[in-house]
Order: structure tokens, then sequence, then C-alpha cells
């Protein structure tokens, strides 16, 4: 494998550890707040999903029609929200232990 696709498999890697630390709380898309995002649905296995994944950054509505503006959540991983507390991407900044989703 030369140097380019090494590297190339290296941020593929990377993305997919970064992927799979996210327990689907559904803290961080308004769940544990009174008017959570439209887009977040319950899956089959009780964890929560984005409707739009692949397009989700952008101008958004909750479920009562208000708008905001969908962010990495790298954008915002440094403030906190409602249920932030159990967010794993802040476990991996700060340390803290994550309480499991069910
Ligand atoms: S659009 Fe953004 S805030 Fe809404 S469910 Fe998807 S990721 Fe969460
Ligand atoms: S708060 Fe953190 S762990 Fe929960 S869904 Fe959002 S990114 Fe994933």
């Amino acid at each position: 494998m030369n140097e380019e696709a090494s590297y190339e498999l290296y941020l593929k890697k990377s993305a997919e550890h970064h992927e799979a630390l996210c327990k689907r709380c559904g803290a961080c898309c308004g769940l544990f707040e009174k008017d959570p995002c439209s887009e977040l649905v319950c899956g089959e296995d009780g964890r929560y999903y984005c409707r739009i994944y692949e397009d989700r950054f952008g101008l958004r509505r909750t479920v009562h029609g208000n708008e905001f503006l969908c962010v990495p959540v790298r954008n915002v991983i440094s403030g906190s929200w409602a249920g932030s507390y159990q967010c794993a991407y802040k476990r991996e900044l700060t340390g803290w232990r994550v309480y499991p989703v069910k």
C-alpha cells in the first residue's frame, strides 16, 4: 500500500472510530429539551437517529416549528446542553464517565 492509500485508510478508520463512539442518546438533538429536532427518530433498538443524517447540517426545525442551525457536534462540544453529561465525545475530551442510554 502506498503512502497516500495508507493515509486515506487511516482517515477512514479514524472517522469510523469517531462515529462508533456516539451512543445515539439523542441529547445533542434536543431529546431532553421541550422542543427537540423534528428529524430525530427513535430506532427499534431504542437509540436515536437522524432521519436525514447525510444532509443534516444547516437550517432545521424543531417539532414545534422553531428554526435552528444543525452543526457538527465538535462545534459545540465545549459547551453544554440538556443531557450532555452522557455524551461520549465529552467523555473523550474530559474523561467523564458516560452512563448507559438504556
Ligand atoms: S438534523 Fe441535526 S439536530 Fe436534527 S436530528 Fe439530525 S443531527 Fe440531530
Ligand atoms: S449527545 Fe453525544 S453521544 Fe449523545 S447522540 Fe449526541 S453526539 Fe452522540
